[in-house]
């Protein structure tokens, strides 16, 4: 038995960052880039209208040399053109477009005269009739996007290092990435072991129990941006384990629940050792979760690997141990920075009292508020490890240190910020 202290340390001295990979952009959300992205296209890609109105020549509208702008021009109107529509027509002086915003402005055109300017009942005219325009406020090239003013064909419009959020997706699409070369979505499979175990859709028998594990670590996992391959549960044989775990070991974490403690069929920490991962640590002083075990299988001498937990069957127990020594792991191989390995931790005081255990740290449920500028902790009725009711209302978990002491409400107390 180790403290945790040290055996989260020891995590963070096993687990190192994956190589980035080439991954489909929408895999990479959320994720850091690791080279940069560079535009196969202009944007705009050409002169765009920016209004709906009619497409004219600067010309028609400029204002006489030491004089008014023209009060109202007459133009015929040529051709139609919505967004997506071309034209080779040429707009010449006294000609114009009738042209929707997002359209590309037909060659000879320099600016576009809004929908609204039209006179006498005008607006609705199309190609081969006239329109009657009046723009007090008219600009040269006024609502048109010029091609590359945003960004030019080969330029890098995303910088190796930047975090990929719904922006940075949109641009990299307007680029035409359809992949990109980014930190790797970390591969965890997941295992539940145990006989007494059913899916969770099924009506659990008397004396089984349904696997909620499977669902609460593929869900814990999806939410630090891992790829959850769930590998269902395996029986207490030590075959269906085996095979199992062979098949677990091709990922880049391994997480089994179950089977790790000292029972007559915690099969887990022997079987891994005959599939050649190398014991790391097995239990730590903690409440809940102190059979946790964790190690590491080496490939291609040692460059590769898996990591690999067996988190106690205790539902409570295996999150709280996903938390502190899986989530770290995943975020270190994920590139991740050391602000993120971790949950954070704060200061908080206590609204009711708190027991420590004797032997060992432990981490109880609690919701947080705000008082005075500081964080109160209330604790929450909880049964203990295998109650996931007090760990789903809870905010937090105040982490109180082993001695057994009694913890009166006022007394500062660390708490872990819980998702
Ligand atoms: P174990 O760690 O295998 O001794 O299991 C401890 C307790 O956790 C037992 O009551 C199991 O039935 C329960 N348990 C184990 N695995 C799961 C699971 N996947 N989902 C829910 N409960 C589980
Ligand atoms: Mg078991």
């Amino acid at each position: 038995m180790i403290e945790l202290t040290e055996a989260i340390a020891l995590v963070e001295a096993t687990a190192a960052p994956l190589p980035p990979r080439r991954q489909r952009l929408l895999d990479a959300v959320g994720r850091r880039l690791a080279a940069g992205v560079v535009t196969d296209c202009d944007s705009p890609p050409w002169d765009r209208a920016m209004m709906d109105g009619f497409a004219v020549r600067n010309a028609d509208f400029a204002a006489v040399p030491g004089g008014a702008a023209p009060t109202a021009v007459e133009l015929d109107v040529v051709v139609d053109l919505a967004a997506g529509d071309v034209t080779q027509l040429v707009i010449r002086d006294g000609l114009c477009a009738r042209i929707m915003t997002g359209a590309p402005l037909p060659p000879g055109a320099e600016a576009v005269v809004p929908i609204e300017c039209a006179l006498d009942g005008t607006a609705g005219v199309h190609a081969g009739g006239r329109v009657r325009l009046s723009d007090p406020r008219f600009r040269s090239g006024q609502h048109v996007a010029r091609q590359g003013v945003a960004f030019r064909r080969g330029q890098e419009v995303l910088a190796a290092g930047t975090v990929l959020r719904a922006a940075e997706i949109g641009l990299a699409a307007e680029a035409g990435a359809t992949h990109v070369v980014a930190e790797p979505q970390v591969r965890v499979a997941i295992l539940q072991t145990g006989s007494e175990l059913v899916d969770c859709d099924r009506e659990p028998a008397f004396g089984q129990t349904r696997n909620s594990n499977g669902p609460m670590l593929a869900a814990a996992v999806s939410l630090l941006g891992g790829e959850p391959i769930p590998l269902g549960i395996a029986a207490d044989k030590p075959e269906a384990i085996r095979a199992a775990v062979a098949q677990g070991l091709a990922a880049d974490v391994l997480l089994l629940s179950g089977g790790v403690s000292a029972g007559d069929l915690d099969l887990v920490p022997e079987i891994l050792r005959q599939c050649g991962v190398e014991k790391v640590f097995h239990k730590v002083r903690l409440k809940p979760g102190k059979p946790v075990w964790f190690g590491r299988l080496d490939r291609d001498g040692g460059a590769a690997g898996t990591l690999v937990f067996g988190l106690p069957g205790n539902p409570a127990s295996s999150l709280v141990c996903f938390e502190l020594f899986a989530r770290p792991a995943i975020q270190i191989l994920g590139g991740r920075s050391r602000d993120d390995w971790h949950l954070p931790r704060a200061t908080a005081v206590l609204s009711a009292a708190a027991k420590a255990a004797p032997d060992r740290p432990v981490y109880l449920p609690c919701r947080l508020g705000q008082m005075d500028g500081g964080i109160f902790a209330t604790p929450l009725p909880w049964t203990g490890s295998s109650d996931l009711l007090g760990l789903a209302e809870a905010q937090g978990l105040i982490a109180l240190p082993a001695g057994g002491g009694r913890f009166e409400p006022g007394a500062e107390v660390e708490i872990v910020l819980r998702w």
